[in-house]
């Protein structure tokens, strides 16, 4: 029963963007004065409306599964959780169908259900209660590629954020699909900033982050990202970004972890929440 509910959201995660995207996409189409910005951003509003109305995938690219999870510590389903997330991954990749992208790093053999050593990821987060909450996000491997870590001195500091953000989202240029949406994990160590960046991709386009400060800076950063001109699908526009999202950590005293998850146009998520009487809520 599980499982099932978790190859829906799936199932929803890559076939229907979230409304919040879309309304984003096309507040830019109504941006853009270049021919060639406003026909790329047309063919993937296409591309949206195709996977909404016929329920297939909107990027031949379904990305690797990864899975963020909220488990009460007084759940019923807590032990068959891990289980019921790797079949369906299985499941949902033969029934939406997904592209089999899980590739053994040794023999280059593709497993050909998307899972594998460490896929699909599971984070786990025990909180208290008795529901679970797990939130979907199939990354597409395009944009992942363009992700990076950057270990600043605490001098550099938050101009060294924008700097090493801004230069790093130049220097990909079209290559991760945009306009994207930029997680950034500020703190923590090497690992929890990559953590947080990808984390930060789960809040809804168009909303700050509830810090005034933090809030600023991701309109800072998203501002001078746009003023690139690298724009949709890097053929030059004025959106070259849809969103940028902040999410912080304490830090070690000499260092100061910027980790940087680029997210391109297909932000696609899915949330659910597994009540202890076993009901279970899809939403995005
Ligand atoms: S980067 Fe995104 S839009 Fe581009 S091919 Fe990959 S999943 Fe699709």
């Amino acid at each position: 029963m599980i499982a099932n509910a978790i190859v829906e959201a799936i199932r929803l995660a890559v076939t229907r963007i979230p409304d919040d995207v879309v309304l984003a996409l096309e507040e830019a189409y109504g941006r853009e004065e270049s021919e060639i910005a406003r026909f790329n951003l047309e063919n993937i509003l296409k591309a949206i409306d195709i996977g909404k109305t016929e329920s297939i995938p909107v990027c031949q690219d379904t990305g690797t599964l990864t899975f963020f999870v909220k488990a009460g510590v007084n759940s019923p389903f807590l032990g068959e959780l891990e289980d019921a997330i790797i079949e369906a991954t299985r499941r949902a990749t033969e029934d939406v169908p997904l592209r089999p992208n899980a590739v053994d790093i040794l023999t280059g053999r593709n497993s050909g259900d998307n899972t594998g050593r460490g896929v699909p990821i599971i984070h786990w987060e025990i909180t208290e209660g008795d529901e679970i909450e797990v939130a979907v996000l199939p990354k597409g491997g395009g944009s992942e590629n363009c992700s990076a870590l950057a270990m600043l001195t605490p001098s550099e500091g938050w101009e060294g954020v924008k700097r090493f953000v801004v230069a790093h989202v130049k220097a990909c240029g079209g290559k991760p699909c945009p306009p994207v949406i930029l997680g950034i994990g500020v703190g923590g160590s090497a690992d929890l900033s990559l953590k947080l960046a990808k984390k930060a991709l789960l809040r809804r386009v168009g909303e700050g982050h509830p810090n005034e400060r933090i809030a600023g800076l991701e309109g800072e950063i998203l501002g001078a990202v746009n003023s690139l001109g690298i724009g949709p699908m890097g053929m030059g526009g004025r959106t070259t970004a849809l969103d940028v999202k902040i999410e912080v950590a304490h830090r070690h005293p000499a260092s100061f972890p910027v980790g940087l998850v680029v997210q391109c146009w297909a932000n696609r998520r899915a949330f659910l929440r597994i009540k202890p009487d076993g009901r279970v809520e899809v939403w995005q």
